[in-house]
């Protein structure tokens, strides 16, 4: 009889009945009764006649045939979508500008050449550019632009003229296009909300946060007016944008980013509206991020995240919650993939939007032919840790950013992650049931 065995891939979480069983690889989830949890902890081979709901289990991924080798499964799909010239997603991120109308002291394009503002013909070369992916690549079914900065909305005319003119290279091709901004928010007026979604085909946005007024303010070098234009352009965005604010942390100003968030949530009625994620500001002596010693080392961040769950649990909102669960993920950033760039605002092609604007990181230019640098090379060809192979989450991770390991600046606390994944996931099933993880 054909042997099947649990998934490797499997996170257990919530000790008491009902269990509950989150796949990774397939991002099922599945309620489970104490006998079937314990047959899959096990770790033995199963078949139909030993475990209730074989066809479910097996249709969801939970138990996988004997001879599947998931990982080496994951190892090929990762080459093979890092490596092929015909992806089928044309992922770009592109900088109209570095230049900002904040100093956020943790900014790490502090350090680069700021280039100035996209000419007319880098516009023109970035269409030219664009149009000969789509006709190389008869296989792109979808154009995926993030709108980078420095603030991109200081060149909002940039963004308009170059989605306009991708729309029209686009015609009737079979081709999806989805846009994000990623900017602070003091330029995403009401008026400016309608422009980006008319005529710039924008549906996401994200915006940064760091407290409250007086913490804003100091650390973004911003004025309280300042302040509460942003917090006004959210209230108004969220209405009709999809909004994730990005609460940026350090040691010193979590208090204050709590109070942000009730203000959002509560006093603004945003619960429901909009996603809010804590982020950490790290130590990074080269693209600094910061090198106050209030900011996180490298792996320190876990503890924040689960205290942070259990703020927003307690605040109802699971929308924020839910949208930080673990996604399947093919490789460990977009940018691996031979058809994905970020462009600066001189037209230079970068593979990581960390690096743009920094000379030495060029891997060609939209006007010519591109090459491999050799941080790019070495980004590409990295394998996956040992640590990595033998982790829960690694179809969700992939390894974690490519750019930081390459650069030895990537340590993970896997366990403290898993509690992350496994917290998030027991609140939304607490709340809400099964059907919402989805
Ligand atoms: S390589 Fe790392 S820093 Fe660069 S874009 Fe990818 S995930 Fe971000
Ligand atoms: S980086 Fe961490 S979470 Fe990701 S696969 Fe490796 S050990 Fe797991």
């Amino acid at each position: 009889m054909d042997k099947f065995k649990p998934s490797s891939y499997n996170l257990r979480f919530l000790s008491q009945e009902p269990m509950y069983v989150f796949n990774t690889r397939t991002g099922s989830l599945v309620k489970l009764d104490k006998k079937t949890s314990d047959i899959l902890e096990s770790g033995e081979y199963v078949d139909k006649e030993s475990i209730d709901n074989f066809d479910t289990l097996l249709g969801q991924g939970i138990i996988v045939p004997s001879e599947v080798d998931e990982i080496s499964e994951i190892v090929m799909m990762q080459r093979k979508c890092a490596y092929s010239e015909y992806e089928s997603i044309l992922s770009l991120v592109i900088a109209p500008t570095l230049d900002c109308n904040y100093e956020c002291f943790y900014c790490f394009e502090n350090n680069t050449k700021r280039q100035g503002s996209m000419s007319k013909s880098v516009e023109q070369g970035i269409l030219q550019f664009v149009e000969n992916e789509i006709s190389r690549n008869p296989r792109i079914e979808k154009i995926r632009i993030k709108w980078f900065g420095g603030e991109p909305l200081l060149e909002l005319t940039v963004i308009k003229s170059i989605s306009e003119g991708i729309h029209e290279l686009i015609g009737d091709r079979n081709i999806a296009y989805f846009a994000s901004v990623v900017t602070n928010g003091l330029l995403l007026t009401p008026s400016k909300q309608r422009i980006l979604r008319e005529k710039c085909y924008v549906n996401d946005i994200q915006i940064t946060l760091d407290g409250m007024e007086e913490e804003y303010c100091k650390r973004k070098k911003a004025t309280t007016n300042d302040f509460h234009k942003v917090i006004d352009n959210i209230t108004t965005a969220s209405e009709t944008l999809n909004l994730s604010i990005r609460m940026n942390i350090d040691r010193s100003n979590y208090n204050g980013i709590l109070r942000i968030t009730e203000e959002l949530l509560i006093s603004r009625k945003l619960l429901g509206k909009i996603s809010i994620y804590p982020a950490p500001i790290i130590i990074d002596e080269k693209f600094s991020d910061c090198s106050d010693s209030n900011c996180y080392k490298n792996g320190e961040f876990e503890e924040v995240r689960l205290k942070f769950i259990d703020f927003l649990n307690e605040a109802g909102d699971i929308r924020s919650i839910k949208s930080r669960l673990p996604v399947r993920m093919i490789v460990s950033c977009s940018m691996v993939n031979e058809n994905s760039f970020c462009i600066g605002p001189n037209g230079d092609l970068y593979k990581c939007e960390q690096v743009i604007g920094i000379d030495e990181y060029a891997v060609g230019t939209v006007f010519g032919s591109k090459r491999y640098s050799k941080v790019e090379m070495n980004m590409r060809l990295l394998d996956l840790d040992s640590v990595c192979r033998e982790c829960v989450l690694l179809p969700t991770c992939m390894g974690g950013c490519p750019f930081k390991r390459i650069s030895d600046k990537y340590s993970c606390d896997m366990r403290q992650r898993i509690e992350v994944v496994k917290k998030s996931l027991c609140k939304i099933v607490e709340r809400r049931g099964v059907n919402e993880t989805r």
